[in-house]
């Protein structure tokens, strides 16, 4: 698995913009449902809208575990 660090930058297609660079920065998301906010996960910011459109396995299994421990 490959493991991506802040400051990491990677050629992805973002919705808004095509073809961009991201750069890998910590985040805090919120659920899509609204249940509640994760803190500090790195994900992959488009560089031109500033918007989050990568998320690497690692940030998604943090998601999951702490979802786990807000449902418990
Ligand atoms: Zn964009």
């Amino acid at each position: 698995m490959r493991i991506f660090h802040e400051g990491h930058v990677e050629r992805a297609v973002c919705d808004v913009d095509g073809v961009v660079t991201v750069t890998f920065r910590y985040r805090d998301v919120s659920f899509s449902d609204g249940s509640g906010v994760v803190r500090d996960l790195l994900f992959g910011v488009c560089d031109t809208c500033d918007e989050v459109i990568l998320s690497p396995p690692q940030s998604l299994r943090a998601i999951s575990a702490d979802r786990n421990r807000v449902t418990r």
